[in-house]
């Protein structure tokens, strides 16, 4: 059996300010990433860039952080799933927390995925609670996004997916706490398991879960050793090339 690389994601956001500074940031990245035999890269950048920003190999390739369901016609302001894979996109981040607080909706997200695979582009769902509470409510949350997202999805598809487990409370600058190795492992056991009653999962290849929110090169290796995902979703530190490049390193080590 072929072993499972580790799939790295860096999410952009609307970062950074100018063409150059993708450039520069980007072609740093990619010298690291095109070195690593067990980490696969994806950087998504603001769709601005996408163009201006040449992946060589399949080590590294280029993801986008939303996409529209529709491949082409009278939507303003909108980028479709032909447009991205026209200019090579491979991935694209599907159901942000960031896009779900501006009112996009459960129904939106499904109709997304649904595209990104007409696409073929490989749709990274972000799911993930906004509290963890004692009681496990936060579980029914975490079912219930990843019911309708992946709602009318037949089960040979569910290979061509990946889920990113990302706790709303663990993102960005406003993060709360940084959850343990151990509350990330529970969380992506549940989340096979839900994948398992729907669609009998022992037959076909695993779908990867990532874990997003706050991963940094200090974090990195206790979440890669134990937290039981198969690779990782990170934000902010995506844009310093020299953090990224100690949690592509250090992935690279562990999963030798
Ligand atoms: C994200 O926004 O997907 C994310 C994980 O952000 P950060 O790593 O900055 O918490």
């Amino acid at each position: 059996m072929t072993k499972q690389k580790w799939l790295i994601v860096g999410n952009w956001k609307m970062n950074p300010v100018s063409g150059k500074l993708a450039k520069q940031i980007f072609s740093s990245i990619k010298k690291t990433a095109n070195k690593m035999r067990n980490v696969d890269t994806v950087v998504c950048p603001p769709f601005v860039y996408i163009e201006n920003l040449k992946t060589s190999g399949h080590r590294f390739t280029l993801g986008s952080q939303d996409l529209f369901g529709e491949s082409e016609g009278s939507f303003t302001g909108n980028v479709s799933y032909l447009q991205l894979k026209n200019l090579g996109v491979k991935y694209s981040i599907v159901g942000h927390s960031e896009r779900r607080a501006q009112g996009e909706t459960d129904e939106e997200i499904n109709k997304k995925v649904k595209a990104s695979l007409r696409g073929m582009l490989i749709p990274i769902i972000c799911i993930g609670e906004k509290e963890r509470d004692d009681a496990g409510e936060y579980l029914k949350t975490i079912k219930g996004q990843l019911l309708s997202s992946l709602s009318g999805l037949p089960k040979t598809s569910i290979k061509d997916i990946v889920i990113a487990y990302e706790p709303v409370w663990a993102i960005g600058s406003t993060a709360t706490r940084e959850p343990t190795s151990k509350e990330i492992f529970e969380t992506s056991i549940f989340i096979k398991k839900v994948l398992s009653d729907i669609y009998d999962t022992k037959s076909i290849p695993p779908t990867k879960i990532l874990y997003g929110g706050s991963v940094d090169d200090k974090n990195i290796e206790s979440i890669s050793k134990y937290g039981g995902v198969d690779g990782v979703l990170v934000g902010r530190a995506s844009l310093d090339p020299k953090k990224f490049g100690e949690i592509l390193k250090k992935v690279e080590m562990l999963k030798r």
